[in-house]
């Protein structure tokens, strides 16, 4: 049979889903949330990875089609699919048994551990490139899986919803979760990677402490959104407790060796030995003002640096 739209909706309608607590949804919502990427441009070439804006589309989906008998976790469908004849994984070099064998992938880490994309075949995949196919496929999904869905699947399919939640934070100035909030591995990527790019856009992808900029052709930066307090300890991912560093200044922030006084000013531990011959050295910078955001509500707050001098700076380990 040839591989057509006919052949794909054919496939799109019979998907084998778990049907023990009423239908699983997670192989139609992922398959959803893939048209939306590369109608988004988001997906450009037969390349699916499991990154955290395929987590964020999941996870709409998920809201607005899911059911409460199951837990909207991406990692089974992203692996299971495999199944279905169009959905193939490439593996990193030294797992390459994995997807043929009887192992099972069941969560966000061991798929990055073992997996490094998903394909379609390339029929299906040059199908997804015209407006007309990809609205006729998610029609398919929509009225087979989900009839009783009052959802308007186009709609959704136009939303960017990791930058949705990116603009909102950006907005609000960030949040502080409860020990409830972030159970689900897939909600937490998701709202990590917003805290992250928030804080290094309002750096203007630059390094607080050395003013280092260097970004490559694809918008990738040499900068982390770091966390003042940690976060595994306080939960607090308002932008005020964020800062833009560099690898080094990064590393050596989380290691006390230097911290930031009430007025912005850089503190450089005495007791940091260190040659530099071709940069700049770190204790040069004593004294000197980091560089701020322009947006008061995203200024490092001063309990959270108090925080930092009196507990990381300094202090060995
Ligand atoms: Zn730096």
């Amino acid at each position: 049979m040839e591989k057509n739209i006919h052949f794909y909706s054919r496939a799109f309608s019979r998907l084998r889903v778990n049907r023990s607590k009423g239908m699983a949804p997670h192989k139609p919502i992922l398959l959803l949330s893939v048209i939306e990427l590369i109608g988004q441009e988001k997906i450009k070439q037969n390349q699916i990875f499991l990154s955290p804006e395929l987590i964020a589309s999941f996870l709409k989906f998920w809201s607005q089609l899911g059911t409460e008998s199951y837990r909207p976790d991406i990692a089974l469908p992203f692996f299971h699919m495999k199944s279905e004849g169009f959905w193939h994984l490439k593996a990193k070099p030294g797992f390459e048994a994995i997807p043929s064998s009887r192992i099972r992938l069941r969560t966000i880490a061991a798929l990055h551990d073992a997996i490094q994309y998903a394909f379609l075949d390339a029929e299906l995949f040059n199908l997804l490139q015209t407006p007309a196919a990809r609205t006729a496929l998610a029609n398919v999904l929509a009225m087979k899986w989900f009839p009783h869905g009052k959802t308007d699947i186009e709609r959704m399919l136009e939303i960017n919803s990791l930058q949705a939640l990116q603009d909102q934070l950006q907005r609000e100035g960030g949040v502080v979760y409860g020990p409830e909030d972030l159970k689900e591995e897939a909600e937490f990527v998701v709202r990590n990677t917003a805290f992250r790019r928030i804080v290094i856009s309002v750096y203007e992808h630059r390094c607080a402490f050395c003013g280092l900029q260097i970004i490559d052709p694809f918008g990738q930066g040499v900068v982390d959104g770091a966390h003042i307090m940690p976060f595994s300890k306080f939960r607090d991912d308002r932008i005020s407790n964020g800062l833009s560093l560099c690898k080094n200044h990064h590393w050596a922030f989380d290691r006390g060796w230097f911290s930031i006084d009430e007025g912005y000013k850089i503190l450089v531990s005495k007791s940091l030995r260190e040659e530099s011959p071709n940069a700049r050295p770190t204790s040069s910078f004593d004294r000197e003002r980091i560089l701020l955001p322009a947006k008061e509500i995203h200024v490092p707050r001063p309990d959270a640096l108090r925080w930092h001098r009196e507990n990381v700076f300094n202090s060995p380990g």
